[in-house]
């Protein structure tokens, strides 16, 4: 551990001071911040993973950020005996986690929530209108890190300690349910916390505020929306491809933001090269930075995030139902929180302790009850596919170029994707070898196609009955 702390107002960070190599004094950090309610809800986020779930639940949960000035910090707590014991037993714990939170050195005091603080609360904080925090659940103490996701958490927090001074744009892609949202939701808490503007959103809705904008004539408040940020989130981008007036103010946006060196972080699910329909300027900016990808997790760090979760939500599962679980939800995290869920939920249902053979019994069941894509294997969704245009699923995995053959084998590449979360590469390998290029395009043409086709909708709603298991 270094010697020294620094509170380096630029990052907002403490950092070891040989780190920084020069000191540098201000005073004005910890006004200039969120409002003090803000930043207490931050930091209950990072308290909650600190201390032990019961305590947690007696000492914390009713607690309020009252005040910040001059660098204290006023806690507000139900009853005196909680101020009490929170003073005498949390004091330095929630210091070190304010401090940490905001860059300013910071002395806490506690008060019984309703009496006035005797330092007039006046809460000079920058103004944060139409920007709503960020939930405290992601964030990278949370975010467990393992071989398939370490350069892309590396990356995500080089960007929210250092906002525009790294890597620009970062791009991070990867398959369903990795973890892609989490990070940037990560860097969002992170930046907030550290009073920096950080806004979050995703492709999809940054499509409908601009359309919108355009129809109520407020093309200036949405330019000001998203001009007026330090750091840009944009989750799922790939939703704005195709989509040309869109992406056109997309275009603009960026280069505003990266000509004014701030930060934007993007993600997609799959690599900027790849990304169907986008126009090529705009694909090439995406390239300007660095592109890094979440992986399907390995079996480690995926009894590692099962057993936090498991904790987390104060279960008590034993460990071969924890590994059984992490074994079984190979595909993705969110695959993993759906599985102990399950396992949770049909345990309180039938009032049975956790064990092996209930979990095996819990997941068994629901699998079978799941309509649709999930209990699906690439084999049965590629025949379903041939089958409802009339062909064999060795049509799909063979070269026919007839119209036909190609449509079919397009529409199974987007339903891989749609459905059942499988990656370019996945899918070509499992249509005889094709290429993630060939993937990407299919996938950006049936989405396109696929609302206003009737055609090809008639084909879905038939795949879909196909792939739907037998009522019992
Ligand atoms: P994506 O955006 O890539 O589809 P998400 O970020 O929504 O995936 O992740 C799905 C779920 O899995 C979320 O609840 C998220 O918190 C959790 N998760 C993903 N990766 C991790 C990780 N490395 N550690 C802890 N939780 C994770
Ligand atoms: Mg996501």
């Amino acid at each position: 551990m270094p010697a020294r702390w620094l509170a380096v107002p630029l990052l907002n960070r403490q950092l070891p001071i040989e780190e920084v190599g020069f000191t540098y004094e201000r005073e004005d950090i910890i006004t200039t911040m969120r409002p003090p309610r803000e930043i207490w809800e931050a930091a209950l986020g990072e308290l909650e993973l600190q201390v032990n779930k019961p305590n947690f639940r007696t000492w914390f949960s009713k607690t309020t950020g009252l005040a910040c000035e001059g660098g204290r910090f006023v806690v507000g707590a139900p009853n005196s005996f909680v101020t009490e014991y929170l003073e005498r037993n949390q004091r330095s714990l929630i210091e070190k986690t304010l401090i940490n939170l905001t860059g300013g050195n910071i002395q806490v005091c506690f008060q019984v929530a309703g009496r006035q603080p005797s330092a007039a609360p006046v809460e000079r904080s920058r103004p944060t209108d139409n920007i709503p925090s960020f939930n405290p659940r992601y964030t990278f103490e949370s975010f467990i890190v393992g071989s398939s996701n370490r350069m892309a958490n590396a990356a995500a927090l080089g960007a929210a300690q250092k906002p525009g001074g790294g890597y620009n744009p970062l791009f991070i892609y990867g398959g369903v349910g990795l973890g892609k949202t989490h990070l940037l939701l990560a860097i969002g808490h992170m930046c907030q916390a550290s009073g920096r503007k950080a806004l979050y959103v995703s492709g999809e809705r940054f499509t409908n505020e601009f359309v919108k904008s355009v129809r109520e004539k407020k093309a200036d408040d949405f330019r000001n929306k998203y001009r007026d940020i330090d750091i840009l989130l944009v989750d799922d981008v790939q939703f704005i491809g195709g989509k040309e007036q869109t992406e056109e103010c997309f275009f603009h946006t960026f280069n505003d933001l990266h000509h004014a060196s701030r930060q934007i972080v993007l993600t997609s699910d799959c690599p900027p090269k790849d990304l169907p329909l986008m126009e090529d300027r705009l694909r090439s900016r995406f390239e300007w930075g660095l592109a890094v990808e979440v992986q399907t997790p390995e079996l480690k760090t995926r009894l590692a995030i099962a057993k936090t979760r498991a904790e987390a939500a104060g279960h008590q599962i034993p460990l071969d139902v924890l590994e059984l679980i992490a074994k079984r939800a190979r595909r993705s995290i969110r695959e993993l929180e759906g599985c102990l869920n399950r396992v949770t939920a049909y345990a309180s249902l039938v009032g049975k302790p956790i064990t092996t053979k209930l979990a095996q019994k819990a997941l068994a069941n629901i699998a079978d009850k799941t309509a649709g894509g999930d209990p699906s294997t690439p084999s049965m969704l590629i025949e379903a596919v041939a089958d409802s245009f009339q062909l064999s699923g060795a049509d799909l995995l063979g070269q026919s170029r007839d119209k036909e053959t190609a449509l079919a084998r397009q529409m199974a590449m987007y339903l891989l994707r749609q459905k059942n979360g499988f990656s370019l590469a996945e899918i070509g390998q499992e249509l005889g070898g094709r290429s993630p290029a060939t993937v990407s395009h299919a996938y950006g043409k049936i989405s396109q196609d696929i609302e206003n086709n009737a055609y090809l909708r008639r084909k879905l709603e038939d795949i879909n009955r196909a792939l739907k298991p037998p009522s019992k």
